[in-house]
């Protein structure tokens, strides 16, 4: 059984005047049909580089895919060219950003560029392209779609425009939706309906969904399965009931100590203290020894292998050698 997507040992350099940035640091994972799957970190962690690499939009050069293999479908991917590429881009694997009003075009009706993905990809007249970009709006939410579709971005709120991204995105019933940071920019009521959304398409169209937050909160509400990204690396990956009732990577512990809904009355909100390191010069061991309050001699000097912590529950992390002292967890769980 192929996973929809198999990413292996992905290595993502960006060639800079200042030196070589490792900013992906061999990153695996899998993703199978109509799974969602979060990944999750601060800013300049790798996440996001992670997920254009998949479509290849990272500029190139300066980035530069230095090892590693993306198949998708059982098909390898990461040696395809911009024109296989955009066969597959918008049709078989589309995306969706963090703010719609840059992805659409501010002096094009609605609808004209919804039934653009369906007129370069399908091979339909354009009755059926409007017919199909209809349905699409109306499935993502949005009333009345039939006077919508002529109007322009700026009449849409900002979270009407993201259900515009979305159907844009779907409108061409592709089995992957990569989505960065999809409702950062939206207020918190908002942001529910997106997910809510998001998730009621995954059950609808069966399309698989890549998201990539920094908002543990986020994960909670959506994902099934979970990878925790930092300084390149996962260090911590699986199910999401595994990452937030029995997480082992001290990094991991921090993330869900910062969810404010969970310690809003005990006033336990803790943030991660220091920086991660500079991807100039990556550290050769665990990348999280000078933030870890229980680093210990060898986590300076060895990157920690994969460690098994449940079913497909992988840890890297020294803490769970059978060597490594037993320490009380700074982590007091969800309640
Ligand atoms: Fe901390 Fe060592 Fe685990 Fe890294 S490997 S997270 S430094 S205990
Ligand atoms: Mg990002």
């Amino acid at each position: 059984n192929t996973p929809l997507l198999e990413i292996k040992d992905l290595k993502v350099n960006f060639n800079t005047y200042a030196g070589v940035v490792q900013a992906v640091r061999g990153v695996s994972f899998t993703m199978d049909r109509g799974e969602i799957v979060a990944i999750v970190g601060e800013s300049g962690c790798g996440k996001s580089v992670t997920a254009q690499t998949i479509l290849k939009l990272n500029p190139s050069p300066p980035a530069e895919i230095s090892g590693g293999s993306i198949h998708f479908n059982g098909q390898c991917i990461s040696d395809y060219s911009e024109k296989q590429m955009r066969k597959i881009a918008g049709n078989q694997i589309s995306m969706i950003f963090q703010d719609p009003m840059t992805s659409l075009n501010p002096t094009k009706r609605v609808g004209a560029q919804v039934m653009e993905g369906i007129l370069k990809h399908q091979n339909v007249s354009k009755d059926e392209a409007r017919k199909r970009a209809v349905e699409m709006l109306r499935l993502v939410g949005i009333s009345n779609p039939e006077n919508r579709m002529r109007q322009y971005p700026h009449e849409f709120s900002g979270g009407m425009r993201q259900r515009v991204m979305i159907a844009m995105a779907l409108v061409c019933d592709p089995k992957i939706l990569i989505a960065d940071e999809p409702t950062t920019a939206l207020d918190v009521t908002i942001q529910a309906q997106i997910l809510d959304l998001m998730m009621d398409l995954r059950d609808k169209l069966g399309t698989a969904i890549l998201i990539i937050t920094h908002d543990m909160g986020v994960v909670a509400d959506i994902a099934d399965k979970v990878a925790i990204m930092y300084a390149g690396v996962i260090v911590e990956q699986g199910s999401v009931q595994e990452i937030f009732y029995n997480p082992q990577h001290p990094y991991t512990w921090g993330l869900l100590n910062s969810i404010p809904e969970l310690y809003a009355d005990s006033g336990r909100l803790v943030p991660i203290v220091g920086t991660p390191p500079d991807l100039l010069a990556p550290p050769e061991g665990c990348p999280f020894w000078d933030r870890c309050q229980y680093s210990m001699k060898v986590c300076e000097k060895h990157f920690p292998p994969a460690f098994e912590a449940g079913e497909g529950h992988d840890v890297h992390c020294w803490l769970m050698s059978e060597m490594a002292p037993k320490v009380e967890k700074s982590f007091k769980g969800v309640q």
